[in-house]
This record gives structure tokens, C-alpha cells and sequence, in this order.
């Protein structure tokens, strides 16, 4: 039996499996051997707080030549460093470090940025305030962004402050336009039959197939993933080349320029803000969501009681409340703050406050792992067991469901619960 839709463009009914009928004889031709790896990672020390990273990362491995996969995103990373190092030598220094990383060896299994992230996890977990990652900058012009809610707002407002190369509009109005585009003609109007004014663009939900994996799912650091694409039919491939890059993706490379731009303005930000712009009331409602959508799921296969919903969302809606709270806070506290140029007792309440929202993402992570693969730990995001790189949000629980096991079902969602509400008291704590 093949699944639903497991059809490609070949004139045949395509066929998992074997018959006696058909059978594949399948011959490989793999080198085993030991090779040496080089992730390679430099360091600006931050003035104020050197002992808190804003990690930028982008691998330098490729299939073939990789003009998209990985060296557009490369070619940001080293005109990064770039720009940097000449804001260095004219005596400027960011407040928090900034990390940038090249990895070796991501297509082989993200086994460069792992092998780091492994090594470092203690200090990770301690320092890491967020890990920012760029892979196949720029396959075409439309922008498109993945990470955890806490970076929504901050993602689309660099957004907001790049130029779109070639309407010369910012990149976040193209983009928003773009999504517009495709929403429905019905959706288009409210009862008035007025237009309602573009949505802001959707930011999707991270599953896997970069080197964000290690960060956000082994660790909990707040993390993103973020690119210009297009028609890219030449992934992997031997014509994912530079005349492939110079005839078709980006003849111009401007939007090479963008991706730099879009990833230098938040870092620049994560780096130099008093209060940091996480913003976890973006959180709480796609997590809101995220249950919604499962508990829909449960109830279509008839398990709508196999779990705790109502504790679930009683936990989304109390980490909401502080998420609300300390965002209001913080806003009160950086002018407070500015006022007294980061010094004495606002700054030390602001660095409380900093420090919680960092640790809140932290706090989703539960140390079992996930069931099954264990080394997985945060209880939101993770890839599906079944959906290659996709995300499957409230892996456990969702799974659980899929599967009609009732009893892991139960306990998923009681992992979850916990977890948001260790988060929860983490942000209350910060306030106080
Ligand atoms: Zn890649």
C-alpha cells in the first residue's frame, strides 16, 4: 500500500515496498571512512555582558558546489564579519558577544553544530540568549521566515527596515503583499464587505533539516531560520552552481546584501538592547493554537478526552498573563533605565527581567526527551517522526493522538503542562 499522495510526475502509479512482481535490485557505492571536520567560530566580546552570546550559524559544507545551499547563507556570515570587524577596529563593541559560527559537515546529519552544541551545552544553557540561523539565504526574492513566537515581533520588524531590492518597498511589505495575495477572495472582506486590512505574515514553526536543531530542540535556545526563495529546482544537485545563482536566483545579489542586512539588524538588536526583544504573548497564543488544533484532532478521532485539555490551556493562559506582564515591564524598565544610563537598580531589575526571558524558552526543554528519541527535549517543537524536516508542534502529544495511544496521550499533555508552567513562574520571577 502507498500512502496518500505519494505520487510524483512520472507517468506510472508509484510503489512502496516489494511483490514478487517488482522487485529492485539496489546497488550503493559509499566510502566509509574517518574524516576530520572544522567548525570554525569567532568571537566578539560584548562590553557590558560578555557572558551572554547572540549565536549567529550558517554551515560550509556542500552536496556539490552549493552556490544556494549553503554559500549564499555564507556569504552573509563572512560580510557580517566583515562589517563588524570594521565597527570593531573603529572601537565599537556590542553590549552582549556576539558568536558567529561556520559548520562543517551539516549535510552528513548537522554533526558539525551538534558535536559544538554538545560540548558547550552547560555553558549554552547558561549563556545562549538566542541562536540565529541562516542556511540557503538566497534562492529568490521572497522572504520567508521559521522560529520559536518569542521572536515574531523582532523578525518581522527588521523586516520592516530592510529594502526589498527590487520594488525598493521594505522587505516586510513585500512579503506581507505577497502572503495577501494568496489568502482567499472570501476571507477578503469583513461583514461590511469592507477589505480588511493584510495580516501580518505568517513565521512558521521549526522542524529540523538545519543546524537550529541542536540549539532550540536539544537545548531550548530561542531560536530562528530565515531566507530569500524562490523557484529553486536545483537543491543538492550539481547545478546548484554559481551560473545557476548568477542566470536565475540572484543575477545581481542584492538580495545577498538583504539577507546580510536582515541578519546584522537582529543580531545588532538581540546584542545591543537594554531589555532584550523577546516577546513570549506571541507565545502563548500559538500555543493556544497548537492545542486547539490537537484537541480537534482527538475529538475527529473520537479521543477528544484521552487528555487534560482544560489544565493545558489553564497553563497557556497563565503563562500568557506574565508573558503580558513582564513585556510591560520591561518597556517601563528600559526608559527607567535609559534615564539612568543602565545603572544601579533599574539595570539590575532589567537584567532580571533579561535573564527571564532567556530561561523561559529553557524552560520547555524537559530533561527525559521526548519518547522514543530522547535526545529531543523540548515538549513544543520538534520534526515529526513521520514528516522529514516538518515541524510537528506538541510532538508528543500530537503522535500520541495520531497513533490512538490514549495513556502516552495523557501523559504527553501532562508533560507539556508542566512545562509551560515551569515557564510561567520563570517569567513571573523575573518581575519581582
Ligand atoms: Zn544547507
Amino acid at each position: 500500500m502507498r500512502p496518500k499522495g505519494f505520487q510524483g510526475g512520472l507517468p506510472f502509479p508509484y510503489h512502496v515496498g516489494g511483490t514478487n512482481d517488482v522487485r529492485v535490485h539496489l546497488k550503493t557505492d559509499i566510502e566509509f571512512v574517518t574524516k576530520t571536520i572544522w567548525d570554525v567560530i569567532a568571537t566578539i566580546d560584548g562590553s557590558a555582558e560578555k557572558d551572554r552570546w547572540v549565536v549567529l550559524g550558517n554551515h560550509r559544507d556542500a552536496w556539490v558546489f552549493g552556490a544556494v545551499d549553503p554559500n549564499s547563507g555564507t556569504t552573509a556570515l563572512i560580510e557580517l564579519g566583515r562589517a563588524m570587524g570594521q565597527l570593531r577596529k573603529s572601537g565599537w563593541k556590542p553590549r552582549r558577544s556576539i558568536v558567529l559560527c561556520s559548520w562543517d559537515a551539516e549535510e552528513q546529519g548537522l554533526i558539525g553544530s551538534t558535536e559544538w552544541v554538545e560540548e558547550k551545552a552547560s555553558e549554552l544553557k547558561e549563556k545562549a540568549v538566542a541562536y540565529l540561523n541562516v542556511d540557503a539565504a538566497v534562492s529568490g526574492s521572497n522572504f520567508s521566515a521559521s522560529s520559536v513566537p518569542s521572536m515574531w515581533k523582532l523578525i518581522r520588524s527588521a523586516a520592516q527596515d530592510v529594502r526589498d531590492p527590487k520594488t525598493g518597498k521594505s522587505v516586510y511589505e513585500v512579503w506581507r503583499d505577497r502572503v495577501h495575495e494568496s489568502v482567499p477572495e472570501s476571507e477578503l472582506y469583513d461583514a461590511n464587505g469592507n477589505e480588511k486590512p493584510p495580516p501580518a505574515p505568517r513565521i512558521d514553526a521549526l522542524g529540523s533539516g538545519s543546524d537550529y536543531t541542536p540549539f532550540l530542540q536539544h537545548l531550548g535556545v530561542p531560536s530562528l531560520d530565515m531566507n530569500f526563495g524562490g523557484d529553486y529546482g536545483v537543491y543538492h544537485s550539481a547545478y546548484d552552481s554559481f551560473y545557476w545563482m548568477s542566470h536565475f536566483g540572484d543575477p545581481t545579489f542584492q538580495y545577498h546584501v538583504a539577507a546580510a542586512q536582515i541578519w546584522g539588524t537582529i543580531a545588532l538588536r538581540l546584542a545591543n538592547a537594554g531589555g532584550l526583544p523577546l516577546d513570549y504573548t506571541d507565545y502563548a497564543t500559538q500555543l493556544r493554537e497548537f492545542v486547539n488544533e490537537t484537541k480537534r484532532l482527538a475529538n475527529r478521532k473520537k479521543l477528544g478526552d484521552s487528555f487534560d485539555s482544560k489544565s493545558l490551556l489553564r497553563a497557556i493562559d497563565d503563562f500568557g498573563e506574565e508573558a503580558t506582564k513582564i513585556e510591560k515591564r520591561r518597556h517601563a524598565d528600559i526608559l527607567d533605565a535609559e534615564k539612568a544610563s543602565m545603572e544601579g537598580t533599574m539595570a539590575a531589575r532589567l537584567g532580571r527581567i533579561n535573564e527571564a526571558l532567556m530561561q523561559a524558552e529553557r524552560a520547555l526543554v524537559d530533561e527525559r526527551g521526548l519518547r522514543g528519541r530522547i535526545w529531543f527535549k523540548h515538549q513544543i517543537y520538534a520534526p515529526g517522526v513521520y514528516t522529514g524536516y516538518a515541524a510537528l508542534p506538541l510532538p508528543d502529544l500530537r503522535q500520541a493522538i495520531e497513533d490512538g495511544r490514549t495513556a502516552d496521550a495523557s501523559e504527553a499533555a501532562a508533560r507539556i503542562t508542566d512545562a509551560i508552567e515551569r515557564a510561567a513562574e520563570i517569567v513571573k520571577k523575573g518581575r519581582e
